[in-house]
């Protein structure tokens, strides 16, 4: 098969609905998708057929709803299409009704509260806007996840209607401006995935990666990334076959995986799609992490994707690019060649910044996780406070409306290499800034907050929404304005916005302290650690937003805030009791032994002869004794806090328990464990060290 024909074989897609349904079932069906009408369930029966068929043709035997719970990873339960008949054989079936709705049996899935555990029922609803695929022989329906009274129980649906409260807003204010050709706008997502191979073997071997994901003991090799000789270097044959079967395997189920290189870190790669709607962006980047996994394994890896495995070399992360299109394909956030002049770009610009500023406290909120904590702010990721870098050119643009001066465009400077042999190009108008955490580089922002394992749905849950609310008090001022006033006000406007928002404007370096102390004095945001950040998400500010855009209701809103903070306190408990686990089967029992082999030397050299020298081996033993015993000590109190966090109650009192003090002593433990794992023999290290891992691959 080409490349061209084995792209999109698994999925139910445009071509293969248009070959399979009568015109007019198509017809409805492209209606639904394309403009968010409400499906009859005699279009879904003839879809249901056409589906069924086509996924039969190729091999599938079953099907599932597949969905988004609120763990940020996804779920599936699988039915076959068979059904018997009366003369004992079978059929293979799928009607409207079970391709729109289906009851998986929801009651072990986290809903904070929202689902008593006697309405244990929750119902998957087939999303038509993101196709449904075959993997493993089973057709794959993307789905909604909901309670009986309509509640999400997951990320999918809030990230739908936010993205319909943004293209309400969107099209008001685009006709506001004239231009009234548009009906809808749509948020489109292009997220860069970062990811960790280690050997298989290695991992079985290390019960903190197996358990938590990141090593909670391990000192560094002689050699880390300083050398910085791993960035886009030489894909190694062995990575360079994951990578294209990677590739191959996401081109089948139409996901268009783009480029693909080596990261800083050793064992440190990326892979980005080109961008899609946000929705399907979701789904595909859900189903990036799962095949990464899948074919890491093959290749006789593990796939890391955690956003921290190993101290002291950078962790993983994801950028999500984001942008706004409107129906009729004009991307709102294309400066054009003119930009200065370009009123429309302005109003869509000062509509995010103005919602990065008054929202920067839920942003942060929508990257917070246990894993991420060790990344923001550690100068390889961007810090917890979010600002906007804007690059040269649009600052000037924006300075010269705030001065209301005439803005003087720079003419385009060409490349000059040096090398009469090289093509001349011209200088792009922005340089790049890698340590904002909201850039705009070109045609697009690029958040680049969001750790490696994290759902894209909720950051962008967040954008659209705020981005909506600032175009509804854009939209407030527009309104009633007469056409030929309409350039000045809207000047104004994007006046007064640059006047009030700019305190979130910085181009300079992200990663120094003056920066800190900066943001300090403007009054920005600086939530350094998740348990600091979650409170966020209840403030009446944010709630009031939520609402008003029909994002999440109260309930749903707290349901989210309850799941996160346990979701950060088990993960820290399971950290914790892993630890602990190591030190006490593994690490110390070690210490003890290198500590038993110098005794055992030194006694048979006394035995010997008396006037031999010990020296050495007394050396050993002292410094071995020394570690194995403030190990010991502090084991124990770590021990005690994990029994004193197993009987708190509340759990944002908890997470903060863990965060100042349980995760301060596993800091602790790990600088001793580190400095001793340097002493063991190499024969009693008890799991690979980090030179075995990463750079031996
Ligand atoms: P980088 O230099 O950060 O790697 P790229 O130019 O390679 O940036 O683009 C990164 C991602 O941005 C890609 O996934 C690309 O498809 C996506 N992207 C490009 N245009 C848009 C857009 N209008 N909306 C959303 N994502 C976009
Ligand atoms: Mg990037």
């Amino acid at each position: 098969m080409s490349v061209v024909e084995n792209y999109g074989s698994l999925v139910f897609n445009d071509r293969v609905m248009k070959n399979k349904l009568p015109k007019d079932i198509y017809k409805a069906l492209r209606k639904t998708i394309d403009q968010n009408t409400h499906l009859e369930l005699e279009v879904a029966n003839a879809v249901a057929v056409a589906m069924k068929e086509w996924a039969v043709d190729n091999g599938a035997t079953h099907y599932t709803h597949w969905f988004q719970p609120m763990t940020g990873t996804t779920a599936e339960k699988h039915d076959s299409f068979i059904s018997p008949t009366s003369e004992g054989e079978i059929q293979m079936e799928f009607s409207g009704k079970e391709l729109v709705k289906g009851e998986p049996d929801a009651s072990s899935f986290p809903s904070g509260g929202i689902r008593a555990t006697f309405e244990a029922r929750g119902y998957t609803a087939w999303d038509p806007t993101s196709p449904a695929f075959i993997k493993d022989k089973t057709l794959y329906i993307p789905t909604a996840f909901c309670s009986y009274s309509g509640e999400a129980l997951d990320k999918k649906t809030p990230l739908l209607r936010s993205m319909q409260a943004l293209s309400e807003s969107a099209v008001r204010v685009l006709h506001g401006l004239g231009n009234t050709e548009v009906t809808g706008v749509l948020t489109t997502v292009g997220p860069e995935q970062e990811y960790f191979l280690i050997d298989k073997e290695d991992y079985k071997k290390r019960m903190d990666l197996i358990f938590t994901g990141r090593t909670l003991l391990g000192a560094m090799p002689p050699k880390g990334q300083e050398m910085e000789d791993h960035y886009f270097g030489t894909l190694k044959p062995r990575v360079a076959a994951f990578m294209h079967e990677l590739d191959e395997e996401l081109w089948k189920l139409g996901v268009p995986a783009k480029t693909k290189h080596n990261e800083v870190a050793p064992c440190q790669h990326e892979l980005a799609p080109v961008f899609d709607t946000t929705n399907v962006a979701v789904d595909h980047n859900q189903l990036t992490m799962e095949i990464m996994k899948k074919v890491a394994d093959k290749h006789g890896f593990v796939c890391l994707l955690h956003e921290k495995p190993f101290d002291g070399i950078n962790g993983s992360g994801k950028h999500n690019n984001w942008s706004m299109t409107t129906n009729t394909g004009e991307n709102l956030l294309e400066p054009g060649k003119t930009p200065a002049a370009n009123i429309q770009f302005l109003v869509f610009l000062t509509a995010v910044i103005a919602a990065v500023d008054n929202y920067a406290d839920l942003m942060r909120l929508s990257v917070a996780s246990a894993g991420n904590d060790h990344r923001l702010g550690a100068n390889e990721a961007p810090p917890a406070i979010i600002s906007i870098f804007l690059g040269d050119e649009l600052t000037k643009i924006l300075e010269a409306i705030e001065k209301d001066e005439l803005f003087q465009k720079q003419a385009k400077v060409t490349m000059d290499t040096g090398a009469t042999v090289l093509p001349h190009f011209f200088k792009d108008t922005t340089d790049r800034n890698r340590t904002s955490p909201f850039a705009f580089t070109g045609n697009k922002f690029e958040f680049r907050s969001l750790g490696s394992s994290l759902s894209v749905a909720g950051p962008n849950i967040v954008l659209n929404t705020a981005v909506a609310e600032a175009l509804d008090h854009i939209y407030e001022k527009i309104k009633d304005t007469a056409p030929e006033d309409l350039e000045q006000v809207v000047r104004e406007l994007i006046r007064d916005a640059i006047i009030r928002h700019k305190r979130v404007l910085f181009n300079g370096n992200g990663y120094t302290d003056e920066w800190v102390e900066e943001a300090e004095k403007r009054g920005l945001y600086n939530y350094r650690s998740t348990p600091d950040a979650l409170p966020v998400f209840i403030e009446k500010k944010n709630i009031d937003l939520f609402l008003k855009h029909q994002v999440y209701t109260e309930s749903e809103i707290y349901s989210r805030y309850e799941i996160l903070l346990e979701e950060y306190n088990k993960t820290l408990h399971i950290e914790a009791k892993t630890l602990m686990e190591m030190l006490q089967h593994q690490f110390l029992p070690a210490l003890s032994a290198a500590t038993d082999r110098y005794v055992t030397l030194a006694g048979k050299k006394q035995a010997l002869s008396a006037d031999i020298s010990c020296k050495a081996e007394l050396a050993q033993i002292r410094k071995l004794t020394a570690w194995l015993e403030d190990l010991t000590d502090k084991a124990e109190v770590l021990a005690a806090d994990i029994e004193k966090a197993e009987a708190m109650e509340d759990e944002l009192a908890l997470a903060h328990f863990y965060q100042r003090t349980i995760l301060t002593e596993m800091e602790e433990i790990r600088a001793v464990a580190d400095q001793a794992e340097t002493a063991l023999p190499k024969d009693l290290l008890p799991y690979p060290t980090y030179a075995d891992m990463l750079f031996y691959v």
